[in-house]
């Protein structure tokens, strides 16, 4: 009993030491410029309001990145990683076509 339970501690601490540190290389992470392909390529754009809407009728005010299901930051971040940049920071008022809106 003793032990199982202190393994089980000792797992959640590696678990939890894991987490801070990819949160700390995630905040490392280069922010994405809207010159790089990827971002030309979805219509990303720093800042949301200045979407092509021409080009992305999809966009509606109000989405931008930290409302995205995809997001990996709190709403209130400024910049977060992405996944659709491969990890990169996206500005959380920015905005790309492949936007989720959070559940
Ligand atoms: S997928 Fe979502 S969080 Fe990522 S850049 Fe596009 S709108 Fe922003």
């Amino acid at each position: 009993m003793q032990s199982s339970r202190r393994s089980f501690l000792i797992t959640s601490i590696g678990v939890a030491s894991t987490l801070a540190l990819s949160r700390q290389a995630f905040a490392d992470a280069p922010k994405v410029a809207e010159s790089d392909p990827t971002a030309q390529a979805l219509g990303y754009k720093l800042d949301a309001t200045q979407v092509d809407k021409a080009k992305f009728a999809k966009y509606a005010a109000g989405q931008d990145c930290s409302n995205c299901s995809f997001y990996q930051g709190k709403a209130t971040d400024a910049f977060a990683p992405c996944p659709m940049f491969g990890g990169k920071q996206v500005a959380g008022k920015g905005w790309c076509s492949a936007y989720n809106k959070k559940a």
